[in-house]
């Protein structure tokens, strides 16, 4: 079989990459060669596979910034050689991380596909299989001149391709473990993979990858709930060095009107902190002066995080304040797109 085409399978750990200790009962990671020895059908492929494991592999609760930065690395390192790339990886912040990895490769021309399961490999009833085997065929598909269809970082799960910086997790027991809820699904499999090239990213001119691996942790998430007291609010503001906070608000963006929410808010950005709205719903956006609810936010500097994913938000801050001292410039490129993960 002559395999033309090439994919890099890059193995960082989570379920997919577990299986039972059987003295504990509990699952931890196994090797590389034992997790392909579950995977004999990779050389009936159509494709040239090579498998690079980070080592140790790790339970996706443990994924940090400097994480990101060996897939980012790994990537970079081996761009010429292949031309796609399956990252597998553990479902609990697959979406923050491919989210990260999105802001993270610029001028990306090839398919950086996440997968993983919701069973071990070695489990008869596995979804990992299929997710693996999809992955592959996605990250490897190209036109009749050789370009990639899906030029981009996304994520697939169960039947269907989404754009990574657009997903959440939503179940911890589906198959169907992921949706976007505010982007249509770039790719839905069933006996053919179907491709929607409309909502995928299209690449004119292939041009170098860039990469960049700053990021700065200086953030926080702040969910507001009916009782949420002045002292919680001051206290995550006042963090010491934090540079800027995901506000995670009611319906299209709104929030209590009382005056010691605005005036904690307003003091904040007036001391250079960034923040940032987003609605604790999963469908829709954020309308700031919609109700009056959310005027009182954009008095106080809020600025907003329209239809993005708390994944997307929390990535993007943490890249943005990585690369710009400006607090200007985050804020310029926070409130525009910058690889389609939001609406405006
Ligand atoms: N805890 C696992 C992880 O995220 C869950 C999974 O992979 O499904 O690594």
């Amino acid at each position: 079989m002559d395999k033309k085409i090439s994919v890099l399978l890059i193995l960082t750990g989570g379920t997919i990459s577990m299986g039972e200790n059987p003295a504990t009962g509990s699952l931890a990671p196994l090797g590389k060669e034992q997790m392909l020895s579950y995977l004999p059908e990779l050389d009936q492929l159509p494709v040239r596979i090579s498998t690079v494991s980070f080592d140790p592999m790790i339970d996706s609760s443990d994924v940090a910034p400097d994480f990101w930065a060996q897939i980012v690395e790994t990537i970079r390192s081996e761009y010429d050689h292949y031309d796609g790339f399956v990252v597998l990886h553990g479902t609990d912040t697959m979406a923050y991380s491919a989210s990260a990895v999105s802001f993270m490769l610029r001028d990306l021309s090839k398919p950086v596909i996440f997968t993983g399961s919701q069973l071990p490999l070695g489990m008869l009833r596995s979804d990992a299989k299929e997710n693996v085997m999809n992955a592959i065929e996605i990250a490897a598909a190209q036109d009749s001149e050789g370009r990639a269809l899906v030029p981009e970082v996304a994520i697939f799960f169960e039947t269907s391709l989404m754009r990574g910086n657009r997903t959440t997790k939503k179940s911890t027991d589906n198959f169907n473990a992921f949706r976007s809820y505010n982007y249509p699904v770039l790719a839905k499999s069933g006996v053919h993979i179907k491709y929607f090239p409309e909502y995928t990213h299209k690449v004119d001119k292939p041009l170098p990858l860039q990469a960049n691996t700053q990021f700065d942790n200086n953030i926080a998430v702040l969910t507001i709930f009916p009782g949420l007291r002045e002292e919680v609010v001051q206290a995550t503001l006042e963090v010491p060095g934090l540079r800027a906070v995901v506000l995670k608000t009611y319906g299209s963006g709104n929030a209590p009107q009382a005056d010691w929410f605005y005036r904690q808010l307003k003091a904040a950005t007036d001391r250079g902190i960034v923040i940032v709205n987003i609605s604790q719903c999963h469908t829709g956006s954020v309308e700031m002066g919609r109700y009056e609810t959310s005027l009182n936010l954009q008095k106080a500097g809020v600025l907003s995080g329209h239809d993005m994913t708390l994944e997307a938000a929390v990535t993007k801050l943490m890249h943005l304040l990585g690369n710009y001292s400006d607090r200007e410039e985050v804020v310029r490129q926070l409130q525009q797109p910058l690889c389609g993960e939001m609406n405006q």
